[in-house]
């Protein structure tokens, strides 16, 4: 049988359960109802196999910045592919589509960000980036910096290395995380974690977890710390004000690289550029993926500043993947960068989508099962709470309120994702105040069926 989107969907469910393994799925369970079947896209609307139109407030995994169904980028993927469907930049060679777009990435990112090693995506990159540091640091003679500093509840990827950087307990229960040389601090949700301090007293006090850490380690044993800007996977957790400042001073004394993990935060997400930005930090390297491409091609990288790409530059760095630098997902890279570039997409975050969208996103805690709202240019959260006042938590095992307010967006056709008792969004930032009215509608509809 020749399978399509025109066949029943309960037959293409069958066929699913039968051999697809979903990531971060308890695949029985699926199997169970049945995965729902998406068979195209438009703007920031996807449609299922039922002719559904569902609002897509995650831009798939928080990466299709510009949109779904953007000619352009399929053109540029055909020519591409036509001309030069392949080839690696391992051994003396090079090709258009890497030369232009490292020029491109080099412009865009700030200070002396202007090296470029690629990756198929965000896991990797940060694998890549384990290697580059501690080369980095041998490199200088003083092999003994290895650790790596990161954040419980930190996102850093799906790979062994990327996930041990990472500060999930759930992923590290499994499969013998985390690998040796990561030490995690704790992450700066004063919400959550916060107690009695102002947001400012606990962003100052979780900043100097990170300088205890490194007089506990041994300054001449740390490599570098990594964090998102923003905490995106662990439930867009904003840090306060006080935070980043005392963490790029940290890092400044002991002579730390500073890694900031761009996979969400890059390409338009916080409203500007990059994350770095908005939280007005000096990264030694940026973990690139998901905005880069809008997710239409698979493409990640780090970015390094000149000084970082010239120690590496002295030896044989043993690294790279087949796809790095993959040509036709570098070209697509490029003609994406150059769409944000031309509709001045970063202005509309700041001008039309981020404003609108943060006064109906914090009016949402008006609802009874609302506490906290946080929204930074595009990513935004909430928490649910069943007492606001004392910013209690909800159970969060499978089938509590996380669970059944994803379930009642689902069916409301809006996609919004859950962590624990956060629900999340980061639409497209092509998402229109009308779009908005709609996500905002709906909700509001599934937090009312949650309570
Ligand atoms: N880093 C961050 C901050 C992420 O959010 C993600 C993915 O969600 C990754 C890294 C991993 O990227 P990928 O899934 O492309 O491997």
């Amino acid at each position: 049988t020749v399978i399509t989107n025109h066949m029943p969907t309960a037959e293409l469910q069958a066929l699913d359960a039968a051999h697809h393994m979903h990531p971060f799925t308890a695949n029985a369970e699926l199997a169970a109802k049945g995965a729902r079947v998406i068979t195209g896209a438009k703007g920031v609307y996807l449609t299922d196999s039922e002719g559904e139109r569902i609002l897509d407030g995650m831009a798939g995994l928080w990466c299709v910045n510009i949109g779904y169904g953007r000619d352009e980028l399929a053109e540029v993927a055909v020519r591409q592919m036509r001309e030069l469907p392949y080839y690696n930049t391992f051994f003396q060679t090079t090709h258009v589509p890497a030369i232009a777009l490292s020029a491109k990435l080099a412009e865009l990112a700030p200070g002396d960000l202007n090296h470029v090693f690629y990756a198929s995506g965000g896991s990797e990159a940060n694998d890549t980036n384990i290697r580059l540091v501690r080369t980095y640091w041998a490199e200088k003679g003083k092999p003994s910096k290895k650790i790596i500093i990161s954040r419980k509840n930190a996102y850093h990827g799906s790979t062994v290395g990327s996930a041990s950087l990472g500060g999930m307990a759930g992923m590290h229960a499994q499969g013998g995380l985390p690998i040796p040389g990561i030490h995690h601090i704790d992450q700066p949700n004063w919400w959550a974690e916060g107690g009695d301090m102002t947001p400012e007293e606990f962003g100052l006090e979780r900043a100097r977890q990170l300088e205890q850490a490194i007089l506990d380690l041994g300054e001449d044993n740390v490599a570098a710390f990594i964090a998102e800007p923003v905490q995106g996977a662990g439930g867009v957790i904003v840090a306060p004000d006080s935070y980043w400042p005392e963490i790029q001073r940290i890092c400044d004394k002991y002579e730390i690289l500073l890694i900031a993990d761009e996979v969400i935060c890059g390409f338009g997400r916080t409203g500007n550029w990059f994350g770095s930005q908005t939280m007005n930090i000096r990264p030694d390297i940026m973990t690139i993926a998901k905005g880069l491409s809008s997710g239409y091609q698979p493409i990640g990288g780090s970015i390094v500043r000149d000084e970082v790409a010239e120690v590496i530059g002295r030896t044989e760095f043993n690294h790279g993947y087949t796809y790095s630098a993959h040509p036709v997902a570098a070209a697509v890279a490029l003609k994406n960068l150059e769409i944000i570039e031309e509709e001045d997409l970063i202005g509309h975050v700041q001008k039309v989508a981020a404003p609108y969208l943060k006064q109906k996103w914090e009016a949402l805690t008006d609802h009874p099962l609302v506490g906290e709202a946080r929204i930074v240019g595009m990513m935004a959260s909430i928490a649910l709470t069943p007492d606001k006042e004392a910013r209690a938590p909800f159970a969060t095992e499978p089938g509590t309120v996380g669970y059944i307010c994803r379930e009642r967006c689902f069916a409301n056709n809006l996609i919004m994702r859950h962590v624990g008792d956060r629900m999340i969004i980061a639409p497209p930032l092509v998402i229109s105040p009308e779009e908005v009215d709609v996500l905002i509608d709906r909700a509001r509809i599934a937090l009312d069926e949650t309570l």
